[in-house]
């Protein structure tokens, strides 16, 4: 249920919803907007508690039942778009941002040299994983710490922000420790423990969309952070699972503009994961800002064909400043700035 309260309502009748919402047992988040302010008033049992225990309170302007089943993520709970801050760059806003980087940490080397170049012609945010979710346990299983460390040694020598996923709630103090975005990968959509803890730690996140998730099931696990307290959640639709081998798995575009009119959190895409294929890369980065994209997160390697995971769809880092020009070009297209 969310409680649109009056413009100008005071402090103490915002309070007054919050008490009684309580009181019931729910549970309430707000959004002070620019404007007005909104409660959502969450729990299992809001639909058998009449409106009007909230309309008769002074102050309020309406109530209405939010009939998806996300809420939190939902525009009827927020409609102005929200804002990831890292650092002082800004995610859903009017710019592009370009992530890139490898797949793994490998090396000091590897992930230095990727970091300088790929900020030299426009990425923002450098990726690189440490700890490796892998299909196979016989895989490379990632670094772990020391990749942490790498990241966070080449984010203070280049002065870019680093992105890498956490996989496992244990390690979540020690990751954010190190990096300054987190990824939730498409393999832990569904881990609601982990979502719950990124959530409760305010750190900004990706959450990726589960290989069969739905849009809904997406925004709902975008809920579990919201609901735990954070409000810097970017979405990425990184393909789904279909019958189609052409591609590694099949980018969703519909799901990228679905998700960009349901919800009000950014959405960026990773034509890396969800195609494959490096010459894929390019023409379906320019599909994401078409349809709506707030950004990009690409994998690049500096030799694609020694990379420990992910090279075969690695796009060469040297041939990365072409890519980010054609991009950028898109997005000036699209009506979107870039630096
Ligand atoms: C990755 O970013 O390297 C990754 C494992 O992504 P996903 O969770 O989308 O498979
Ligand atoms: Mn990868």
């Amino acid at each position: 249920m969310i409680v649109e309260m009056r413009r100008g309502a005071t402090q103490e009748q915002v309070d007054a919803v919050v008490a009684r919402a309580r009181k019931h047992g729910f549970e309430v988040q707000l959004n002070i907007g620019t404007d007005k302010v909104v409660v959502a008033i969450l729990g299992t049992d809001t639909g058998s508690t009449p409106t009007e225990t909230f309309e008769v309170l002074p102050g309020v302007e309406a109530v209405t039942r939010i009939m998806r089943p996300y809420k939190l993520a939902s525009r009827e709970f927020k409609d102005e778009p929200t804002l990831v801050r890292i650092g002082d760059i800004i995610v859903g806003g009017p710019q592009i941002v370009v992530m890139a980087g490898p797949c793994s940490v490998e090396s000091h080397e590897q992930l230095l040299a990727t970091a300088r170049h790929v900020t030299r012609v426009g990425a923002r945010i450098v990726r690189g994983g440490a700890y490796k979710p892998r299909t196979s346990p016989f895989s490379f299983q990632g670094l772990g710490e020391e990749g942490l460390h790498l990241l966070k040694q080449v984010r203070d020598e280049v002065g870019v922000p680093v992105v890498t996923e956490i996989t496992d709630p244990h390690y979540l103090d020690l990751v954010s420790a190190h990096v300054d975005l987190l990824q939730i990968g498409a393999r832990n959509m569904q881990s609601y423990g982990l979502l719950r803890a990124v959530g409760q730690s305010g750190k900004p996140c990706i959450l990726k969309r589960g290989l069969s998730a739905t849009v809904t099931e997406w925004l709902q696990a975008a809920d579990h952070v919201l609901a735990a307290g954070s409000a810097q959640v970017i979405l990425c639709e990184r393909g789904i699972r279909t019958f189609e081998s052409a591609t590694r798995n099949t980018l969703d575009l519909s799901a990228v503009a679905v998700a960009k009119l349901a919800s009000h959190l950014p959405v960026v895409v990773d034509p890396s994961h969800a195609t494959g294929r490096p010459d894929l890369v390019l023409p379906l980065s320019l599909a994401g800002v078409a349809v709506g994209a707030d950004g990009l997160i690409v994998e690049t390697h500096p030799n694609p064909e020694h990379a420990l995971s992910d090279g075969p769809q690695s796009i060469p880092t040297a041939a990365f400043g072409e890519y980010a020009a054609r991009v950028l070009e898109l997005a000036r297209w699209a009506g979107r700035s870039v630096t």
